[in-house]
């Protein structure tokens, strides 16, 4: 039997990259210390097959059962988290990814990292492809997420070249899907919430900031194909397909019929004003392209997450998580 190992798999990728790998035959070791996570999100898979941990990552990881794959996601991702908790968010991608990466070496298995298009920073070429730098202002506010994330990638590279583990690494894109947390701070949950309630819309800036949006099963899947894969440079998953901040705040008040306002916000220091994955890459190597589009995603979301979810009504959303198993 195949055994993955998912750090962060109790978050929203996480959760569903479980379900993925447990649909798939594999056995499930998710280790996660619910600091942004929940139960909730993996409350539905109570097999033989899955084994929840409640692990610091930032702490050596003991797991007494071989492992052929390691899924590093353990990290906060939403800017609100990282914000919110700076050192935790740094000490995760350097001491987090140092473990992770230690039990790939010992259990000879091979390592996904889970980066992101923030390495990219304000991104001053457009789209970003593999082989850009990135514009980071390494001393701002995001800087705790983005500099984590780029001396993760770079440890993994060493990691690699020095000693020979079986590495890849993946940026990830603005992702969506069911199990967002309603009160994240992102984009999506929040439109939705506040469509919902026909509460007004706080659209940041002017709006003509633009990102992309991937459904999370074609991510989860992007993931999976290259773990599979023997690629060891950093891959872009995403969707190219490119929208305005504004734009989104429009598609989401007309798929909910919603009676919600615009209104503007002061846009947050070092907000990127463009993003957009260039995937010829993933395309080449890993065969890989995105299958669902904006309006289709969010309208699973709207279809498959409980209204109450969406409100963030849930016990489990503001309830300190506490329950182990
Ligand atoms: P999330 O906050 O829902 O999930 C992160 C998970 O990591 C949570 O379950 C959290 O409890 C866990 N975690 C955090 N610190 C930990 C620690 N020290 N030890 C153990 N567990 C810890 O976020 P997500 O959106 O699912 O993101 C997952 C990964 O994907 C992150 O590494 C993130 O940087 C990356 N990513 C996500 C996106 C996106 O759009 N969602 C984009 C780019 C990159
Ligand atoms: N944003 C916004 N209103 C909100 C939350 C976010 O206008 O209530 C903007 C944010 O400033 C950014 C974009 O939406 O330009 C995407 O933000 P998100 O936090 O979803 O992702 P990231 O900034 O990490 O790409």
């Amino acid at each position: 039997m195949t055994t993955s190992v998912v750090t962060g798999g109790a978050g929203f990728l996480g959760s569903h990259l479980c379900d993925l790998l447990l649909s798939k035959g594999h056995r499930v070791i998710c280790v996660d210390n619910l600091e942004t996570g929940s139960l909730t999100n993996v409350a539905h898979l109570r097999s033989d097959d899955f084994v929840f941990i409640n692990h610091d990552v930032i702490n050596h990881i003991d797991i007494a059962e071989p492992v052929d794959f390691v899924y590093h996601l353990a990290s906060p991702a939403s800017p609100i988290d990282y914000l919110r908790l700076p050192l935790a968010t740094l000490k995760v991608g350097s001491y987090g990814t140092h473990n992770a990466l230690g039990l790939a070496k010992n259990k000879r298995a091979r390592f996904l990292l889970a980066s992101t298009s923030e390495v990219y920073g304000d991104p001053a070429v457009h789209p970003q492809p593999e082989h850009y730098w990135g514009n980071v202002n390494p001393i701002g506010p995001r800087g705790v997420y983005d500099e984590a994330k780029r001396y993760a990638e770079a440890l993994t590279m060493a990691y690699h070249r020095q000693q020979g583990v079986d590495t890849c690494i993946v940026r990830i894109f603005n992702t969506y899907g069911p199990r967002m947390r309603a009160f994240d701070g992102r984009a999506i949950p929040t439109f939705m919430r506040q469509a919902i309630s026909n509460q007004p819309i706080t659209v940041f800036g002017e709006g003509e900031q633009t990102r992309t949006f991937c459904y999370v099963s074609d991510l989860v899947a992007g993931l999976v194909k290259l773990a599979e894969s023997g690629e060891h440079l950093p891959i872009n998953i995403g969707n190219p397909n490119e929208f305005t901040i504004m734009e989104l705040a429009e598609t989401i008040i007309e798929l909910l019929g919603s009676r919600s306002q615009i209104v503007k916000e002061e846009l947050p220091v070092d907000d990127p004003q463009q993003r957009r994955p260039d995937i010829s890459v993933a395309r080449e190597i890993l065969d890989w392209a995105p299958t669902i589009d904006l309006r289709e995603g969010l309208t699973r979301v709207i279809v498959e997450s409980p209204r109450e979810t969406l409100l963030g009504r849930q016990a489990s959303e503001r309830a300190p998580l506490t329950a182990k198993r």
